[in-house]
């Protein structure tokens, strides 16, 4: 019997794609981690050891065939490993650069558990997939068959991308309208290059225009174009949205200038990456060059901030957090990440006002501690009297999160039922809302989430509206 090239994890240590030096990084907006190259992809994936029952894969929101694609890719089998790898995944080479694995599929790998260190799945995703796209493999879409039938997608994120892939895949007509006048949505405007390399989000669209997807950009509905007006001109709607409305502070001096929104800032930076004209950028407004910048939150948007400014030349960044390290819900991996680049992390640290009249100038930093859970445990920070401290600043950048914008409201559509959040309700599974022919997927129906998790609701609601083009088809013939 011939020996398997698996279960080398005893032998081979856990070993990532190099990571550029940190004096490196921060000059530039290019990804930090460099590809495998072909041998160690090869031994990393000879690591796994091809589990009966593999959580990797229960916990990989896509339920993605892990095992298979790593004992293809140790075997020096690529191609068979991308074809089993597109199957489940529309984007698997951005999933496998901007996932939290940590969380997901490697946290849960039985090696990891053991101790040896886990299989890193995420880097031989990319590199199966990055591989495909160099060896020309990444074929546009062609159908087998046209039907007749149209669906109109509203946003051009993953969730709504997804979507239109498979819809087109079975020959669906499908236009993806978006107010933006590039389609990707926050993988486009929001994750910056360092995470995500902006070439390889644009290369997919590419490759989505060529199969058959028409775009319509620019379009803001609700705006340029109702939801009714979209609505009758195609046999179903899918609205992937995203959610972009900023939580907000309450603290005196808050509306100073400099005092601005992270998703501003970070448009504006990916934009400036793009080579655009961005006036807000180029006046200063929204630009960390030389600047003492204060950023606010704890969560990976505020990482995103923070390694941002140190890009663009800030003389000093700083993270106030109002809880601890250990409480933060942002990625561990990114806090290191942020740190080795030069940022400086306040824990316990929350903005009690801005001072220097219209322009800001320094933030009054309460000092806090944790008291007792709240109701989801989670312990609660509390003001400790009289611990207050003033950080100049220059600017100041808010990362509180982000929530839906009232669709009902905005599109005139009284009858699409919303939670009490704000997101639209619809079916976990089939992606229905209640209006007949109308699907909701991504971050407007589950809150601000992961790319993962839109991709996932993409696809499902597509195989959900097939479903009902299928049985409308059927009744049409009867
Ligand atoms: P979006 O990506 O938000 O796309 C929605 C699209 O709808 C946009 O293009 C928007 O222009 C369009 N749109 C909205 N309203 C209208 C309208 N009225 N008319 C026309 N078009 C409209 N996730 C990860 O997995 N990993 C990460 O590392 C990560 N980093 C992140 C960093 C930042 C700074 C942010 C903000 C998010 C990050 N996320 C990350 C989360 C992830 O980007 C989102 O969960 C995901 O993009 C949601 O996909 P979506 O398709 O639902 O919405
Ligand atoms: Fe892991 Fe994300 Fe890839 Fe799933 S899609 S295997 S969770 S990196
Ligand atoms: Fe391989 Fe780890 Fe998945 Fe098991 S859990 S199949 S070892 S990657």
């Amino acid at each position: 019997m011939a020996e398997t090239p698996m279960l080398k994890f005893v032998t081979v240590p856990r070993d990532m794609p190099e990571k550029r030096e940190a004096s490196m990084r921060r000059e530039d907006f290019q990804e930090i981690y460099a590809e495998y190259a072909d041998v160690k992809a090869k031994e990393q994936a000879a690591r796994c050891s091809q589990c009966g029952v593999p959580y990797c894969q229960s916990h990989c929101p896509l339920h993605n065939n892990i095992p298979d694609w790593l004992m293809l890719t140790a075997e020096g089998r690529l191609q068979e490993a991308y074809e089993i790898s597109q199957e489940t995944n529309t984007f698997p080479e951005i999933c496998g650069r901007i996932c939290p694995q940590d969380r997901l599929c490697e946290g849960n790998c039985v090696i990891e558990q053991s101790g040896h260190g886990t299989v890193t799945i995420g880097s031989v995703e990319k590199y199966i997939t990055d591989t495909a796209w160099e060896e020309g493999w990444v074929k546009p879409i062609a159908p087998a068959a046209e039907r007749g039938e149209s669906v109109g997608i509203i946003g051009a994120g993953p969730g709504g991308l997804a979507a239109a892939d498979r819809l087109r895949r079975a020959g669906v007509q499908v236009t993806v309208y978006d107010r933006y006048d590039r389609a990707g949505g926050l993988m486009t405007y929001g994750i910056p290059g360092f995470k995500l390399e902006k070439p390889v989000v644009m290369r997919r669209i590419e490759q989505l225009e060529a199969g058959g997807v028409t775009f319509v950009l620019n379009c803001n509905v609700g705006e340029d174009l109702t939801f009714d007006a979209i609505r009758g001109q195609h046999d179903a709607i899918v609205i992937a949205t995203g959610v972009y409305k900023s939580r907000d502070l309450q603290a005196p001096g808050v509306g100073a200038e400099g005092v601005v929104r992270a998703i501003d800032y970070l448009t504006a930076s990916n934009r400036k990456g793009f080579g655009d004209d961005v006036p807000e950028f180029d006046s200063g407004e929204l630009s960390a060059e030389g600047k003492r910048v204060i950023v606010i939150g704890g969560g990976d948007t505020a990482m995103d901030c923070v390694r941002t400014a140190i890009r663009q030349g800030a003389e000093s960044v700083k993270c106030l957090y109002r809880r601890d390290r250990e409480n933060m819900p942002g990625s561990q991996r990114e806090v290191a990440n942020a740190e080795e680049e030069g940022v400086e992390f306040l824990w316990l640290s929350a903005p009690k006002g801005f001072s220097g009249g219209d322009e800001v100038s320094s933030v009054m930093v309460q000092k806090m501690r944790l008291g007792a859970p709240d109701a989801t445990g989670r312990r609660m920070p509390e003001e400790i009297e009289g611990a207050e401290v003033l950080e100049d600043a220059d600017l100041v950048i808010k990362a509180l999160g982000f929530e839906p914008e009232d669709l009902p409201k905005l599109w005139g559509v009284d009858g699409l039922e919303v939670t009490r959040w704000g997101t639209v309700k619809a079916d976990f599974r089939t992606h229905a809302t209640n209006l007949e022919g109308v699907y909701a997927v991504g971050d407007i129906v589950r809150g601000a989430s992961l790319v993962v998790w839109a991709i996932r609701d993409g696809r499902e609601a597509a195989d959900a509206i097939l479903n009902f083009l299928n049985e409308g088809a059927q009744v049409a013939a009867e």
